[in-house]
C-alpha cells in the first residue's frame, strides 16, 4: 500500500474544484470519525499504529481526500497525505494533523487537524479561492507513540530524526515488532526512512491542534498562535535496595528503595514550584511488587518540562540532587538515566507572524474581535509540527480546550471554536497557498 496511488496529480494548481461529490461537513465527518477505535466501555479512543482502528481511520481519510478530488498517497513512512496541484512544482502548503491516539485518548488530540483541514479547504473553495501553490492535507502515522513507545514516529522517520534500525527495533507491550506490526497492516516495513526530497517540496507545514491547556481558556480567546514547544525529556531513576520480609524484618534492618523514591516525588513538585517548570512522576515498576515485600528495585520515569532549557536544568538536576542524598540517607543504590530529550523548538518567526497578520486583519482568528491581538502561546507537548520544523517553515494553531484536560476522554473543544477555529486556517491556507 505504499507509494502513490491513483494516476498521479495534473500540473498546476488553480481553484480546487469541482468536487466528484458534495464533500461532508465538519460535523458529518466528525461523525464519521467517532466511532472508530471507540473503545465503550472506558468512552475513550483506542486508536493505535497499525491497528484496526488505525486502518479503519486511514480509509477514512481517503474517502474524505477522494470525495473532494484530492490525490490520495501513502508515503513509504505511512504518512497519509491528500494532494490539490502537483507536488513536484515545489513551495506547498500543507496542514493536518495526526489521527491516532493514546490509550483511551480524547477526541480532539488529531482528528480535530485532520477534520479542519477538510473542512477549510471546504471553506476555501465557497469563497472561490484560487490556489497558487500546491495543497495538501496530512495525517501524520503514530504520532502518538502509544503502542511502540516512541513519539511522532512517521513523522520522524521522515525527517530523518530517527534511522530505520532503531525503528526495526522499536516492540510493542506484547513484545511484536514493528516491521511485524506494519506487515500485518499491509505496509513495506524496508521502504521506511528519511523522505528529504518529499520535505523539500513543503514550502510550509501549519498544524491545527486543541490546545492541550488553559491558556486561551484564560484569555477568552478561541484561536491562538504558537511560539514554541518547550524542551522536554523523560529520565529513569533506579533506585536499588534489598527485597525482605514485611512482616519479619525490623524497620532499622530494611534498605527500602520506596522511602527515597517517595522523597523524590515530593522533591519533584517542589523543584517545578521552585523554578516555574514542570515535573511529573506518572510511571512506576516496582520488584517483585508483592503487596507483603519490601521492594528490591522500585523504577521510576520523570517527566520534565520547561519554557526554557535553563529551568528544565534547574528542574532536573534539583531532583537529582534530592534523590542522590535521600538513597545515600537510606543505603540504597541509585542510577539516573536519560531515556530522551528533545531541545525546545522554536517555530519559525516569519510564518508565526505572517499568520499572526492574516488573522488579526480578518478579525476571523478572534472571534470577530475586530484587530485584537491573537494570543501567542508555548506549549509543552510534542507534535509533528515540531519534528517537522527542523526542515521546513512550521506552525501551529490553538483552539480552546474549556478544561485543558486532553489525552482523556474529557478533552473538548467548543462547537463555536472548532468553527473559529477552520475559519482561523482557512484565512492562513488563503494568505499563504491562494492568489
Ligand atoms: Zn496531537
Amino acid at each position: 500500500m505504499n507509494g502513490s496511488e491513483g494516476g498521479g496529480p495534473e500540473p498546476g494548481a488553480g481553484a480546487p474544484g469541482p468536487w466528484p461529490g458534495e464533500p461532508e461537513s465538519f460535523q458529518e465527518m466528525w461523525r464519521g470519525l467517532a466511532p472508530l477505535g471507540l473503545d465503550r466501555g472506558s468512552g475513550g479512543y483506542r486508536r493505535y499504529a497499525w491497528s484496526g482502528a488505525d486502518a479503519e481511520c486511514r480509509e477514512w481519510f481517503r474517502a474524505q481526500a477522494e470525495s473532494r478530488g484530492l490525490v490520495h498517497e501513502v508515503d513509504r513512512n505511512g504518512n497519509q497525505w491528500a494532494w490539490h496541484g502537483d507536488p513536484r512544482a515545489g513551495d506547498a502548503v500543507v496542514t493536518g494533523s495526526h489521527l491516532d491516539s493514546v490509550p483511551d485518548g480524547g477526541a480532539f488530540d488529531g482528528p480535530l487537524g485532520v477534520v479542519s483541514s477538510f473542512a477549510a479547504l471546504d471553506e476555501l473553495r465557497r469563497r472561490g479561492a484560487e490556489f497558487v501553490r500546491p495543497f495538501a492535507v496530512v495525517n501524520f502515522g503514530d504520532e502518538e507513540g502509544a503502542r511502540f513507545g516512541l513519539a511522532c514516529v512517521g513523522s520522524r522517520l521522515a525527517a530523518g530524526q530517527l534511522t530505520v534500525e532503531d525503528a526495526h527495533r522499536l516492540r510493542d507491550g506484547n513484545g511484536v515488532p514493528l516491521p511485524r506490526a506494519m506487515e500485518a497492516a499491509g505496509y513495506d516495513p524496508d521502504a521506511i526512512g528519511p523522505d528529504p526530497e518529499r520535505l523539500a517540496r513543503i514550502g510550509a507545514f501549519v498544524e491545527l491542534h486543541v490546545e492541550q491547556g488553559r491558556a486561551l481558556d484564560l484569555s477568552g480567546d478561541p484561536v491562538g498562535v504558537a511560539s514554541a514547544i518547550w524542551p522536554h525529556g523523560r529520565w529513569r531513576f533506579d533506585f536499588r535496595g534489598e527485597a525482605n520480609h514485611a512482616g519479619t524484618t525490623r524497620l532499622a534492618d530494611r534498605r527500602d528503595p520506596m522511602l527515597p523514591y517517595a522523597e523524590t516525588v515530593l522533591a519533584a513538585r517542589r523543584e517545578a514550584e521552585l523554578a516555574g517548570g514542570l515535573a511529573t512522576f506518572g510511571k512506576i515498576a516496582v520488584e517483585p511488587n508483592g503487596v507483603n515485600a519490601i521492594p528490591s528495585l522500585v523504577r521510576g520515569w520523570l517527566d520534565s518540562r520547561a519554557a526554557d532549557q535553563g529551568t528544565l536544568d534547574a528542574v532536573v538536576s534539583g531532583v537529582e540532587r534530592a534523590a542522590r542524598e535521600h538513597a545515600e540517607r537510606a543505603g540504597i543504590d541509585l542510577d539516573v538515566v536519560r531515556e530522551s530529550f528533545t531541545p525546545v523548538v522554536d517555530f519559525q518567526h516569519a510564518l508565526r507572524d505572517e499568520i499572526r497578520r492574516v488573522l488579526e486583519k480578518r478579525g476571523r482568528g478572534g472571534a470577530d474581535t475586530g484587530g485584537r491581538a491573537v494570543p501567542v502561546l508555548g506549549t509543552g507537548a510534542g507534535h509533528d509540527a515540531g519534528i517537522l520544523s527542523a526542515s521546513v517553515p512550521t506552525a501551529m494553531l490553538f483552539v480552546r480546550n474549556p478544561t485543558g484536560i486532553s489525552h482523556s476522554p474529557a478533552e473538548h473543544a467548543a462547537e463555536d471554536d472548532c468553527v473559529a477555529g477552520v475559519r482561523a486556517l482557512a484565512d492562513v491556507l488563503e494568505g499563504l497557498a491562494c492568489s
